[in-house]
């Protein structure tokens, strides 16, 4: 596809399923700032890792993006004030994914970062990377780590661990994943459409961090205005694009890896495995103001959608902010608003409450209708076969979900039950409507660690 990639781009992977995509609702929508709130809540751990602990105390005034709560632990990410303000009392929160973390609340006071001035400092104007020469591999992974930023894709594994170079594994492949193949969620490919200039530069960096010679950035071939747009933004310079078939679940690393380099990441093993860093594009444009405008990672773009909601948006949005404020900017729910999931609906959480708090890993709000959500009893299994023909890992789904069910824990381990990237797929194309993720999911949690 590309002459000057070291490999051929296969563009796709074998099995998956093709939902419908939803994404007509909210793809055309620009991103919106959205308006001050008067309190956030920053979570302690919001991230894969180790959790923060406060570096503030009640009362203290901060600024926004002043760090308010660090680990030491090498897998973690510093947490920052989204907005000028004070610091309340320590609680807990729950969280959409319904875990109960640590939390410092902030009332905020004063003036405010808000509307163009902000969009502006987080999306908009120039990236010039002049000055990149000034900054060494390591320095870039500190500052990186410093900023607090993980992965936004959804995982929120904290970035500058995979930007640390590693002399056993070294890297030849950065991939930015701008496939966004969840249903729904057009945030990734607003953000692509319009801070493509400030992706390409936080790929950049990256690549200089990781030391990786190609640069791609992989987009599913149903987003022509954000290919379009990167593709003018990486003219001149290293970074390349990939167009690759649309099919779910092509944003998971190891489909990604597969579609553009044709490598096979091994079982429980990481891209980094096959020479390869991957990067969420939302992630490469935060790694673009952390170093060329000293921005730590305080706001995120959200994508609220579904026929639920009255107005569906992408929202520019400060980290803590409640999942409430971001649905009232969206007009409310409509009436036959039934469910709200955090993230997609394919690999997203049922919320319980609208109180919860906006992450560094919320990619989507989405509110289902009473009729998106009704569901057929659950069945016994025909043996139909279908689970097994579409996982994209070559598991077998309702093996299994059997052993899951029945706790037979060693018949789980060889059929690899903690390999499940929990995407859906099987669940999705079973006509017996067994709740196969749920099932593996509970597993997962289950199954005694040795
Ligand atoms: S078994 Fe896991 S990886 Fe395979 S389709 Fe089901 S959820 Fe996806
Ligand atoms: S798709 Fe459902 S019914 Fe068919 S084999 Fe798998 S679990 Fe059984």
């Amino acid at each position: 596809m590309n002459a000057t990639l070291n490999f051929p781009v296969k563009g796709t992977f074998a099995r998956g399923v093709h939902p419908a995509d939803g994404k007509g609702l909210a793809a055309d929508r620009p991103i919106e700032v959205l308006p001050a709130v008067s309190q956030i809540v920053i979570a302690l751990q919001q991230h894969t890792g180790a959790p923060c602990q406060a570096v503030v105390v009640p009362k203290q005034q901060v600024r926004l993006g002043e760090k308010i709560g660090d680990a030491e632990a090498f897998i973690s990410a510093p947490v920052h004030a989204a907005v000028n303000g004070v610091v309340g009392r320590q609680s807990v929160v729950t969280l959409p994914n319904a875990r109960h973390v640590k939390m410092i609340p902030i009332t905020a006071e004063g003036e405010q970062l808000e509307g163009r001035a902000l969009y502006d400092e987080v999306l908009g104007g120039e990236w010039p990377i002049e000055k990149l020469e000034e900054w060494t591999p390591q320095a870039i992974a500190e500052r990186v780590r410093d900023a607090g930023i993980v992965g936004l894709g959804g995982a929120a594994f904290p970035t500058s661990v995979k930007l640390v170079r590693n002399e056993k594994k070294p890297v030849d492949v950065l991939l930015l994943n701008g496939c966004e193949c969840e249903p729904y969620l057009t945030a990734d490919c607003r953000i692509m459409i319009e801070a493509a200039r400030g992706i390409v530069a936080g790929a950049r960096i990256a690549a200089k961090a990781c030391g990786a010679k190609d640069i791609v950035v992989a987009i599913e071939n149903n987003k022509p205005q954000a290919i379009e747009a990167m593709k003018t933004a990486a003219e001149g310079t290293p970074v390349q694009v990939a167009a690759v078939e649309t099919k779910y679940p092509m944003g998971g690393e190891k489909q990604t890896v597969l579609a553009v380099t044709g490598r096979i990441i091994p079982t429980g093993g990481l891209p980094l495995d096959v020479g390869v860093v991957v990067i969420n594009v939302g992630t490469a444009l935060a790694v673009a103001r952390a170093i060329l405008r000293d921005g730590n990672l305080t706001h995120r773009v959200v994508t609220v959608t579904g026929a639920g909601v009255h107005t569906p948006k992408n929202l520019l949005v400060p980290v803590g902010a409640t999942y409430r404020a971001l649905i009232e900017c969206c007009g409310g729910l409509l009436p036959n608003a039934a469910r709200i999931v955090s993230g997609g609906p394919m690999m997203g959480f049922t919320v319980g409450s609208l109180d919860v708090p906006v992450t560094k890993g919320t990619s989507g709000i989405l509110a289902l209708t009473d009729q998106d959500v009704r569901t057929s009893e659950e069945t016994q299994c025909i043996r139909c076969g279908r689970c097994v023909d579409v996982c994209p890992l070559n598991l077998i789904p309702t093996r299994l979900a059997l052993a899951a069910r029945q706790k037979e824990w060693d018949v789980a381990k060889r059929y690899h039950l903690m390999a499940c990237m929990e995407c859906g797929c099987c669940a999705y194309a079973c006509p017996a409507g067994i709740p196969l993720v749920q099932l593996i999911r509970m597993g997962k949690v289950q199954m005694p660690r040795k």
